[in-house]
Protein backbone atom coordinates (compact mmCIF):
# COMPACT_ATOMS: atom_id res chain seq x y z
CA UNK A 1 0.00 0.00 0.00
CA UNK A 2 1.41 3.10 -1.03
CA UNK A 3 1.59 6.23 1.43
CA UNK A 4 -1.38 7.86 -0.35
CA UNK A 5 -3.63 4.63 0.18
CA UNK A 6 -2.38 4.35 3.68
CA UNK A 7 -3.73 8.26 4.35
CA UNK A 8 -7.01 7.86 2.71
CA UNK A 9 -7.46 4.48 4.72
CA UNK A 10 -6.43 6.22 7.78
CA UNK A 11 -8.82 9.91 6.75
CA UNK A 12 -11.80 6.72 6.66
CA UNK A 13 -11.68 5.51 9.81
CA UNK A 14 -12.05 9.30 11.02
CA UNK A 15 -16.03 9.62 12.57
CA UNK A 16 -18.46 10.81 9.49
CA UNK A 17 -15.91 10.56 6.76
CA UNK A 18 -16.35 8.40 3.96
CA UNK A 19 -13.61 7.05 1.44
CA UNK A 20 -14.13 10.00 -0.98
CA UNK A 21 -13.65 12.71 1.88
CA UNK A 22 -10.50 10.86 2.85
CA UNK A 23 -9.37 10.97 -0.40
CA UNK A 24 -10.11 14.90 -0.54
CA UNK A 25 -7.95 15.27 2.95
CA UNK A 26 -4.86 13.53 1.15
CA UNK A 27 -4.68 15.52 -2.40
CA UNK A 28 -5.81 18.11 -0.16
CA UNK A 29 -2.69 17.90 2.03
CA UNK A 30 -0.29 16.59 -1.18
CA UNK A 31 -1.46 20.45 -2.29
CA UNK A 32 -0.04 22.16 0.94
CA UNK A 33 3.67 23.31 1.75
CA UNK A 34 6.21 21.65 4.16
CA UNK A 35 5.58 24.43 6.62
CA UNK A 36 1.73 23.27 6.48
CA UNK A 37 2.51 19.73 7.12
CA UNK A 38 5.06 20.05 9.33
CA UNK A 39 2.93 22.14 12.00
CA UNK A 40 0.17 19.37 11.55
CA UNK A 41 2.49 16.77 12.77
CA UNK A 42 3.50 18.70 15.68
CA UNK A 43 -0.11 19.14 16.64
CA UNK A 44 -0.94 15.56 16.45
CA UNK A 45 2.23 14.45 18.05
CA UNK A 46 1.87 17.13 21.07
CA UNK A 47 -2.18 16.34 20.93
CA UNK A 48 -1.38 12.77 22.78
CA UNK A 49 1.06 14.13 25.23
CA UNK A 50 -0.75 17.13 26.58
CA UNK A 51 -4.14 15.14 26.83
CA UNK A 52 -5.00 12.67 29.77
CA UNK A 53 -8.29 11.13 30.03
CA UNK A 54 -10.05 12.02 33.79
CA UNK A 55 -9.85 9.35 36.24
CA UNK A 56 -13.77 10.10 37.29
CA UNK A 57 -15.91 10.77 33.97
CA UNK A 58 -13.29 9.53 31.33
CA UNK A 59 -13.39 12.53 29.00
CA UNK A 60 -10.38 14.05 27.64
CA UNK A 61 -8.91 17.00 28.93
CA UNK A 62 -5.32 19.01 28.74
CA UNK A 63 -3.83 18.14 32.35
CA UNK A 64 -1.69 20.82 33.84
CA UNK A 65 0.68 18.41 35.14
CA UNK A 66 -0.39 19.26 38.60
CA UNK A 67 -0.65 16.25 40.15
CA UNK A 68 -4.64 15.68 40.28
CA UNK A 69 -5.91 12.82 37.94
CA UNK A 70 -9.35 14.37 37.33
CA UNK A 71 -10.54 17.50 34.91
CA UNK A 72 -11.73 20.72 35.66
CA UNK A 73 -15.17 19.76 36.25
CA UNK A 74 -15.04 16.73 38.61
CA UNK A 75 -12.63 18.43 40.80
CA UNK A 76 -15.29 21.43 40.92
CA UNK A 77 -16.66 21.00 44.57
CA UNK A 78 -18.96 23.44 43.81
CA UNK A 79 -21.17 21.28 41.34
CA UNK A 80 -24.10 18.73 42.30
CA UNK A 81 -22.55 15.45 43.37
CA UNK A 82 -26.39 13.95 43.67
CA UNK A 83 -26.69 14.41 39.71
CA UNK A 84 -24.52 12.32 37.11
CA UNK A 85 -25.52 12.40 33.68
CA UNK A 86 -24.32 9.80 31.14
CA UNK A 87 -23.29 10.40 27.47
CA UNK A 88 -21.83 8.87 25.14
CA UNK A 89 -19.15 11.07 23.80
CA UNK A 90 -16.92 13.71 24.49
CA UNK A 91 -18.40 16.49 22.09
CA UNK A 92 -21.72 15.40 24.01
CA UNK A 93 -20.40 16.82 27.25
CA UNK A 94 -18.87 19.56 25.55
CA UNK A 95 -22.75 20.94 23.99
CA UNK A 96 -24.23 20.15 27.23
CA UNK A 97 -21.61 22.40 29.56
CA UNK A 98 -21.77 24.97 26.69
CA UNK A 99 -25.56 25.91 28.20
CA UNK A 100 -24.62 26.42 31.61
CA UNK A 101 -27.90 24.86 32.92
CA UNK A 102 -26.58 21.26 34.28
CA UNK A 103 -24.84 21.68 37.04
CA UNK A 104 -24.16 18.04 38.39
CA UNK A 105 -21.31 15.20 37.02
CA UNK A 106 -20.63 13.11 34.13
CA UNK A 107 -19.45 9.49 32.32
CA UNK A 108 -18.49 9.58 29.41
CA UNK A 109 -18.70 6.11 27.97
CA UNK A 110 -17.04 6.30 24.75
CA UNK A 111 -19.75 5.50 22.30
CA UNK A 112 -22.88 3.57 21.96
CA UNK A 113 -23.61 -0.39 21.41
CA UNK A 114 -24.53 -1.74 18.38
CA UNK A 115 -27.79 -3.37 18.89
CA UNK A 116 -27.48 -7.22 19.20
CA UNK A 117 -23.30 -6.42 20.18
CA UNK A 118 -22.97 -9.26 22.97
CA UNK A 119 -20.17 -7.57 24.10
CA UNK A 120 -20.85 -4.25 25.58
CA UNK A 121 -17.96 -3.81 27.49
CA UNK A 122 -15.86 -3.68 24.34
CA UNK A 123 -17.99 -0.98 23.45
CA UNK A 124 -18.71 1.11 25.78
CA UNK A 125 -16.61 2.09 29.48
CA UNK A 126 -18.96 0.05 31.14
CA UNK A 127 -16.85 -0.95 34.17
CA UNK A 128 -15.78 2.14 34.75
CA UNK A 129 -19.30 3.51 34.58
CA UNK A 130 -20.46 1.05 37.45
CA UNK A 131 -17.24 1.82 39.45
CA UNK A 132 -17.87 5.83 39.43
CA UNK A 133 -21.75 5.58 40.08
CA UNK A 134 -20.23 3.14 42.86
CA UNK A 135 -18.29 5.76 44.21
CA UNK A 136 -21.18 8.34 43.77
CA UNK A 137 -23.71 6.26 45.23
CA UNK A 138 -22.28 6.56 49.00
CA UNK A 139 -22.28 9.97 48.78
CA UNK A 140 -25.32 10.89 48.14
CA UNK A 141 -25.82 10.02 44.40
CA UNK A 142 -29.51 10.60 43.96
CA UNK A 143 -30.35 10.97 39.90
CA UNK A 144 -28.85 9.36 37.21
CA UNK A 145 -29.75 11.32 33.31
CA UNK A 146 -28.94 8.98 30.37
CA UNK A 147 -27.93 11.90 27.86
CA UNK A 148 -27.64 9.64 25.00
CA UNK A 149 -29.02 10.38 21.16
CA UNK A 150 -32.61 9.84 20.39
CA UNK A 151 -32.44 6.38 17.91
CA UNK A 152 -32.31 2.32 18.48
CA UNK A 153 -28.90 1.58 19.60
CA UNK A 154 -29.02 4.41 22.14
CA UNK A 155 -32.16 2.71 23.19
CA UNK A 156 -30.48 -0.02 23.57
CA UNK A 157 -27.41 0.89 25.18
CA UNK A 158 -29.48 2.95 27.60
CA UNK A 159 -31.00 -0.59 28.43
CA UNK A 160 -27.88 -2.49 28.91
CA UNK A 161 -26.72 0.50 31.38
CA UNK A 162 -30.21 0.09 33.30
CA UNK A 163 -29.55 -3.36 33.53
CA UNK A 164 -25.91 -2.93 34.44
CA UNK A 165 -26.98 -0.52 37.18
CA UNK A 166 -30.21 -1.92 38.39
CA UNK A 167 -28.29 -3.32 41.68
CA UNK A 168 -26.48 -0.27 42.74
CA UNK A 169 -29.51 2.08 41.81
CA UNK A 170 -32.00 -0.07 43.72
CA UNK A 171 -29.59 -0.55 46.80
CA UNK A 172 -28.87 3.17 47.08
CA UNK A 173 -32.87 4.27 45.70
CA UNK A 174 -31.13 6.16 43.08
CA UNK A 175 -33.49 7.13 39.93
CA UNK A 176 -32.73 6.95 36.79
CA UNK A 177 -34.38 9.32 33.96
CA UNK A 178 -33.87 9.76 30.34
CA UNK A 179 -33.31 12.43 28.99
CA UNK A 180 -34.25 11.49 25.34
CA UNK A 181 -37.85 11.12 26.59
CA UNK A 182 -37.74 15.37 26.17
CA UNK A 183 -35.96 14.69 22.74
CA UNK A 184 -37.83 14.21 19.13
CA UNK A 185 -36.59 10.76 17.54
CA UNK A 186 -33.19 10.83 15.63
CA UNK A 187 -32.13 13.80 17.68
CA UNK A 188 -28.02 13.45 18.11
CA UNK A 189 -27.15 15.31 21.21
CA UNK A 190 -24.12 16.84 19.51
CA UNK A 191 -25.85 18.85 17.15
CA UNK A 192 -29.06 20.18 19.41
CA UNK A 193 -29.24 23.41 20.40
CA UNK A 194 -29.06 24.48 24.18
CA UNK A 195 -32.40 25.19 24.45
CA UNK A 196 -33.70 21.59 23.19
CA UNK A 197 -31.34 20.23 25.40
CA UNK A 198 -32.31 22.72 27.99
CA UNK A 199 -35.78 21.88 27.56
CA UNK A 200 -35.25 17.88 27.44
CA UNK A 201 -33.42 18.20 30.84
CA UNK A 202 -36.36 19.85 32.62
CA UNK A 203 -39.09 17.38 30.98
CA UNK A 204 -36.65 14.10 31.73
CA UNK A 205 -38.70 11.40 33.03
ZN1 LIG B 1 -13.79 14.43 34.80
Amino acid sequence: MNSIDKLIKIFSEFPGIGPKQARRFVYFLINKNENYIEELKNEITELRKGVSSCSDCKRYYFSKFDGQNTCSICSDKSRDPSLLMIVSRDIDLENVEKGHYFNGKYFVLGGLVPILDKNPEQRIRLKEMQSLVSRMSSKGLKEIILGLDVNSEAEYTANILKSSLSLLTEKYSIKVSELGRGLSNGTELEYSDPDTIKNALKNRS
